[in-house]
């Protein structure tokens, strides 16, 4: 059967000296894997488009098991991202997430649209650690760990948070802060931006400037959620940490 997708490669594996094996994450029908004959020689008509990380229309048939690709036309090879080491970390560990999961847990529209759109402002140059920040909490349900960012996780009451538990799974409150004794702290504007992360539509972000310790305390909660309860242990995502380990200008 021929099908028309349209669709991001988020990742490319060779197979044998000419040939690729392409998974595109497409608005159609979620993540597949397509043959892409021929795709490493460089005047294949299929070399372009089956580039990690560029978006595009794709034609592949396929049957039973893996689909043969007959056509790709990029539309947006994503050329900014791939000029920084910095961005391309962040954009390779967003695209890693959706190759890890499951094809049923990420068959998804919305999670196309999201993905699509981070990549393309990415691309643009609004800021990748909040990019991924916006991502990770938007995953969150996905993953089937959502976090309670919304309201005081234990005592309910939507009242300002001063702290993210990771054991009770979401902020806590003033009141209810010294019911977990290793709760992370959080500044007024960390929690407030957290509820935002969970609830701004992806098609409308802007920039959002955010002071280095901010990002350093929501990297924090993040990260030790997902560790925590997400069960993912990427490579994309440690190789984030060391690019930032190295960088010169950073505060530690
Ligand atoms: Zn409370």
């Amino acid at each position: 059967m021929l099908h028309k997708v349209e669709g991001i490669v988020i990742h490319t594996t060779d197979y044998g000296e000419t040939n690729k094996i392409v998974t595109l994450y497409t608005k159609e029908l979620g993540k597949v894997g397509v043959m892409a004959r021929g795709a490493k020689k460089p005047r294949s008509k299929l070399s372009a488009g089956s580039q990690f990380l560029t978006y595009g229309l794709y034609l592949f048939t396929k049957g039973k098991g893996l689909g043969t690709l007959q056509q790709a036309d990029p539309i947006d090879p994503f050329r900014y991202i791939k000029a920084d080491i910095e961005k391309m970390a962040y954009a390779s560990y967003i695209v890693d997430v959706i190759h890890k999961l499951s094809d049923k847990d990420v068959h998804f529209a919305a999670i196309y649209q999201w993905v699509y759109h981070l990549l393309k402002y990415m691309d643009e140059g609004l800021d990748p650690q909040v990019l991924t920040f916006i991502y990770e909490i938007k995953m969150l349900p996905v993953l089937g760990i959502e976090a309670e960012v919304d309201r005081c996780v234990r005592c309910g009451q939507a009242e300002e948070g001063v702290a993210f538990s990771v054991s009770q799974g979401g902020i806590l409150c003033q009141r209810c802060h010294s019911s977990d004794p290793n709760a992370l702290p959080l500044s007024s504007t960390s929690a407030k931006l957290l509820r935002m992360f969970k609830h701004i539509q992806v098609d409308r972000i802007g920039k959002i400037a955010l002071k280095e310790e901010t990002k350093q305390q929501i990297k924090t909660v993040i990260d030790a959620y997902y560790e925590a309860y997400s069960g993912l242990n990427l490579k994309t995502k440690r190789f984030i940490d060391q690019l930032q380990g190295l960088d010169p200008f950073k505060e530690t």
